[in-house]
């Protein structure tokens, strides 16, 4: 029996606000409560008010994040409001929800209990943030400020788990994270993206799978636009069976849900139906699992999110309606599968 809670932080309803038409807005954790009480999962939320001791979060964040870019954060919060970049906004309350969110993502990781999986309904998102801020020369941060996946896997690593996997399942490449983690092999990063030849970030190709000790521990699935849910679950199959040939003591899952039909900002034909697949092989992981939210605008948060939430509790459901999209998925599955061998081939020789 999966023992789900789903954890949604008060101050993100309105701490981080735009001054301006904006996709990332409180307005978001709304759609998500509102699709919640719809379908009745009410009896899983927790609504918390999570403080923090800022001395004590900046010694973790600077595991994660390079001094430099923790500073230019902190003289953003002087200047506020501003803009840090042309997608990525900085309120007079942004610096405070941004530690509030990471401090949270990592203490879950040192709590969460063995049979828990808990979704931090979270903003802002987190994946996008490198090291040094913006990951692999990519244009902006994306809307983030501090990695909270990243924060999570501290979490984790510091109750003394040695092997974590990451699963990005958010349209866009997660960058920071990837960056963040690229050489190591005690942090597996899967992610499936957009193709991002002409997609933001432009980062996560599929010849990029880490280097030195993390060669083989960075695996980039990438999907061609107008993708239906035919392939697409295909490919959470190969991930999912990365993370069980993997065998990580806990998982974390930066969980976007802009790859839903008409969300908003991307170009993928996603229905209920992966969303809910998603959560149901989620449902049959039995390590601890934080899932943090990443992106999704409207419809993947309002009927995306409790698609993955029956799934994660294997609640029996059908979502008839699968878009299939023959154009995308031969290509789609050639690639995957390439990366599926390339990986494990490395794996095995490791082994050997
Ligand atoms: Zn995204």
């Amino acid at each position: 029996m999966v023992k789900l809670r789903i954890i949604i932080e008060a101050n993100s309803l309105r701490k981080h606000s735009p001054w301006f038409e904006h996709p990332e807005k409180p307005e978001r954790i709304k759609y998500i409560i509102d699709g919640i009480k719809k379908n009745g999962l009410t009896d899983y939320v927790e609504l918390v008010n999570h403080s923090y001791n800022e001395k004590e979060v900046l010694h973790v964040l600077e595991r994660v994040h390079c001094r430099n870019y923790i500073e230019y954060i902190m003289k953003c919060r002087n200047n506020a409001p501003c803009e840090i970049d042309p997608d990525t906004y900085f309120s007079e309350t942004s610096y405070e929800l941004a530690m509030e969110t990471f401090d949270l993502s990592y203490k879950t990781g040192l709590s969460i209990r063995e049979q828990e999986k808990i979704f931090l309904v979270i903003r802002p998102p987190g994946h996008h943030a490198g090291r040094c801020g913006k990951a692999f020369n990519a244009s902006t941060l994306g809307f983030c400020i501090f990695n909270n996946a990243a924060a999570a896997v501290l979490g984790f690593k510091d109750r003394g788990f040695n092997r974590v996997a990451i699963l990005d399942i958010d349209v866009h490449h997660g960058n920071g994270a990837q960056e963040i983690f690229y050489k190591n092999k005690d942090v597996l990063h899967i992610d499936i993206h957009r193709n991002p030849h002409d997609f933001y970030p432009f980062t996560g190709f599929p010849e990029d799978i880490g280097i030195g000790k993390g060669r083989g521990y960075s695996a980039n699935f990438i999907v061609l636009p107008h993708t239906g849910d035919d392939s697409y679950v295909q490919i959470v199959d190969y991930a999912f069976k990365l993370i069980q040939l993997y065998g990580p003591e806990a998982l974390v899952v930066s969980a976007g849900f802009d790859g839903y039909k008409n969300d908003g900002l991307a170009d993928l034909d996603l229905s209920q139906y992966s969303y809910y697949y998603i959560g149901w092989k989620l449902s049959k992981i039995d390590v601890p699992v934080i899932i943090v939210l990443e992106g999704g605008y409207s419809l993947g948060l309002i009927e995306g999110i409790p698609a993955f939430l029956n799934g994660l509790l294997s609640i029996e459901k059908q979502y008839g309606k699968t878009i299939t999209n023959n154009k995308t998925s031969s290509y789609n599955l050639m690639i995957a599968e390439k990366i599926f061998n390339t990986i494990t081939k490395l794996w095995r020789q490791r082994h050997e």
